[in-house]
């Protein structure tokens, strides 16, 4: 029999924003793999086979499904969010491009999930709704003079941006120096907003300006985003406010 490997995207916490695709991928797989905390949001079936890893080395775990599919197991490989957004699916095909030639034949596919910035997006009305980028700040996988220099440009072309991995108990710095990089280009009252466990129980929502914003409050459930100068603030009485970005942008020199 033959097997396949199918990367899926279980979204950034309620099963209600995960799509019917992976629900159904799921529920055909043979072999489950996935970082442990990502399965506990999964409920297999007895005869389903599960394979839990520790957070970290994402190639390996690439290579273990790509190995039990070989062996023709139905293998769900899962991850949060969206598997092509800074994570499993790029080590997949990174495994298959290094790997043994029999892997680039194997049956292989990806379903898209629901990436935590849109998520965090969709909580705050609609700051993404001009041009806009996304950075990852760990730096496991690149050196942290790169980042430094995608932030400053990022914050020079005007984007809206968006910060995942902002900080970890690993890293506690880098999101301090990462505000000071944007406080040396953008200007003060920029919109800044901490968007932390968005989709679970304790989900939170804190919009505030570059100048007030406090760095330590991000930890690794926080995304951050970073706005443009066409992303405004809509106050109101009986809410939280709304925040969006304007679609129109002027300038260009
Ligand atoms: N593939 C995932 C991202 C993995 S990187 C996706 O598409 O969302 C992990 C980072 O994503 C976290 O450090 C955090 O910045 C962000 N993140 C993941 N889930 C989140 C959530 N529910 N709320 C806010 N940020 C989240």
């Amino acid at each position: 029999m033959s097997g396949w490997v199918r990367v899926l995207g279980l979204g950034p916490g309620p099963s209600e924003w995960i799509t019917p695709e992976v629900s159904r991928e799921l529920a055909a797989a043979s072999d489950i793999v996935g970082y442990k905390a990502y399965l506990a949001r999964v409920e297999p079936r007895a005869e389903q086979r599960v394979h839990a890893s520790d957070n970290g080395d994402e190639l390996t775990r690439a290579r273990h499904a790509l190995e039990l599919a070989r062996a023709g197991a139905r293998v769900a490989l899962v991850s949060g969010g969206d598997p092509g957004v800074f994570a499993m699916a790029a080590a997949v095909f990174e495994a298959i491009d290094h790997g043994p030639p029999a892997w680039r034949e194997l049956d292989v596919a990806v379903s898209p999930g629901v990436t935590a910035m849109l998520a965090a997006a969709a909580r705050l009305g609609a700051p993404l709704g001009g041009d806009f980028c996304a950075i990852n700040l760990s730096d496991n996988l690149k050196p942290w003079s790169l980042i430094e220099k995608r932030l400053r440009l990022a914050a020079q072309a005007d984007l809206v941006i968006a910060l995942y991995n902002p900080a970890s108990k690993a890293r506690p710095e880098q999101v301090h120096k990462t505000f000071t990089v944007l406080r040396g280009v953008l200007p003060a009252d920029t919109v800044v907003a901490f968007a932390a466990a968005i989709g679970r129980p304790d989900e939170s929502v804190h919009v505030t300006t570059l100048a007030d914003a406090d760095p330590s409050r991000a930890d690794m459930r926080t995304l951050l985003l970073i706005g443009a100068s066409g992303t405004r603030r809509i106050e109101r009485d009986s809410g939280a406010a709304f925040v969006y970005t304007s679609r129109r942008a002027a300038g260009g020199s």
